[in-house]
């Protein structure tokens, strides 16, 4: 579809778009006009291809455009366009996309609510916390820890998750019921200590934020396995497992937000499974259907489960669009084409270790402080100065003028604040691509020298 001039100063003037600055575009200061995209390839108003090197938001793992996404939505859209699984009604879409749900995630994922977004479905796992705790006969047990640098959504409950600072005073959030930890974030927090004894001190965090609010009045704790928005900060190997050990000693909930992580970026299907832990609840979007719909879903283990599944009270919770026909169709789709196609397996044993060679080769250069992530994703932390692991005065913009280029070599790759500068390529990207991806990396990191 061509952008006719009438719609471009609509938008300008009428649009107010997520997470821009709304002068700027009424100013007519798009950063960027995509008509199509294909494959890897973003095509821009100007007829640019460039290299989508952080797969939309993270969530276009298959690449974008596929003839037999398109055709099964068409097919969906015409059988059933729409049916609400309400009031005990379900539809062979919803019900195949579960049991295929079932079949493929670990023995920690076992019952299914689903939703339309990343944040939609934050909210729900913190309501079902609070209904299963009440369930048990602990209703006092609302309380939700969360991180510093997490992100884990914008309605009123998971941005108040969320620990992005600028995320908060607008909305006068968090609400109360929410505190944080300090991130695992071990280029600010943990300059004397080894990784390992790292990630035990960021999880003591944990363990003593429990005991001061009170573990009879802790219900959850929430985290990426692996951040992505929040300056890709990315645990020790010892963070996890001694976070799981702290849930269990205080009989908290742990909730895994496997947005981004889920369905194979860090060649694991989830990120649990990389780092080693297994969550109560799960939560999962973005990469279930590749962003070809939206969809998202909440995934409670035995436990938690069974408890929810088997009360005889109405469930006074959902969307009208949860686990909507074509969502699962999509879903479904997408799976197959993840599992067809060896996509998970293509990150773990071909892309991944590539990518980490050719960020490897990075490290050395001057403005690359560390290098955080794992599988595909990744975050290049900028600094102003090695050794003291100085940050760019407030405001220098280090990892936009990065990106910006990156982008002037046709490759895009996101600002992620905290100077740090984030590549989430696509599963299906070539190794040519993955040259072209680091190549004007390497350029936008020389130019901004
Ligand atoms: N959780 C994580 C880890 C995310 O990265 C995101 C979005 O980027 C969300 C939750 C929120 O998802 P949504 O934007 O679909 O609401």
């Amino acid at each position: 579809m061509k952008l006719s001039r009438s719609a471009l100063a609509a938008d300008q003037t009428h649009h107010i778009h997520p997470f821009s600055y709304p002068a700027a575009v009424r100013e007519g200061r798009f950063r960027r006009i995509v008509e199509r995209a294909e494959g890897v390839y973003q095509i821009d108003s100007e007829g640019r291809r460039s290299i989508d090197a952080v797969s939309g938001l993270g969530c276009v793992n298959i690449g974008y455009g596929r003839e037999e996404m398109a055709d099964t939505i068409a097919e969906a859209v015409r059988t059933l366009s729409f049916h609400p699984v309400f009031w005990e009604c379900t539809n062979p879409y919803s019900a195949a996309l579960v049991e295929k749900l079932d079949q493929l995630t670990p023995a920690n994922m076992q019952h299914f609510f689903f939703a339309n977004s990343g944040s939609e479905a934050n909210d729900t796992a913190i309501k079902l916390v609070r209904w299963y705790w009440k369930l048990q006969g602990k209703p006092q047990k609302q309380h939700v820890i969360s991180r510093d640098m997490a992100y884990h959504g914008m309605n009123l409950l998971s941005a108040s998750l969320t620990g992005l600072q600028p995320c908060h005073p607008q909305f006068s959030l968090p609400i109360a019921g929410v505190s944080h930890i300090m991130a695992p974030w071990s280029w600010v927090n943990g300059a004397d200590l080894d990784d390992e004894d790292f990630g035990l001190r960021a999880a003591q965090a944990l363990e003593d934020e429990i005991l001061r609010v009170g573990p009879e009045r802790v219900g959850a704790f929430i985290g990426e396995p692996m951040q992505a928005t929040g300056a890709c900060v990315t645990p020790p190997a010892s963070y996890w497992p001694e976070i799981r050990r702290i849930c269990d000693r205080y009989d908290v909930l742990l909730i895994a937000d496997e947005v981004v992580t889920g369905f194979g970026r860090t060649g694991q299907w989830f990120g649990q499974q990389y780092f080693g832990f297994e969550a109560d609840i799960t939560v999962l979007a973005k990469g279930i259907s590749s962003a070809y719909f939206p969809v998202s879903a909440v995934v409670l283990n035995t436990r938690v489960g069974e408890t929810l599944s088997t009360n005889p009270e109405e469930l006074y919770h959902g969307y009208t669009c949860s686990c909507h026909p074509v969502g699962a169709a999509t879903a479904l789709k997408n799976i197959q084409i993840l599992q067809d196609e060896g996509l998970v397996e293509r990150v773990r044993d071909h892309l991944a270790p590539r990518f980490w060679q050719r960020l490897e080769a990075l490290r050395e250069h001057p403005l690359v402080g560390e290098i955080r992530g794992a599988g595909l994703g990744a975050g290049l932390q900028l600094t102003a100065d090695k050794a003291s692991r100085s940050f760019f005065p407030e405001g220098s913009g280090i990892d936009a003028l990065v990106a910006r280029y990156t982008w002037d070599k046709g490759v895009i790759v996101r600002d992620l604040g905290a100077d740090t500068v984030g590549l989430m390529p696509p599963f299906i990207t070539s190794d040519d691509e993955l040259d072209q991806i680091f190549s004007a990396l390497r350029h936008g990191l020389d130019r901004a020298l």
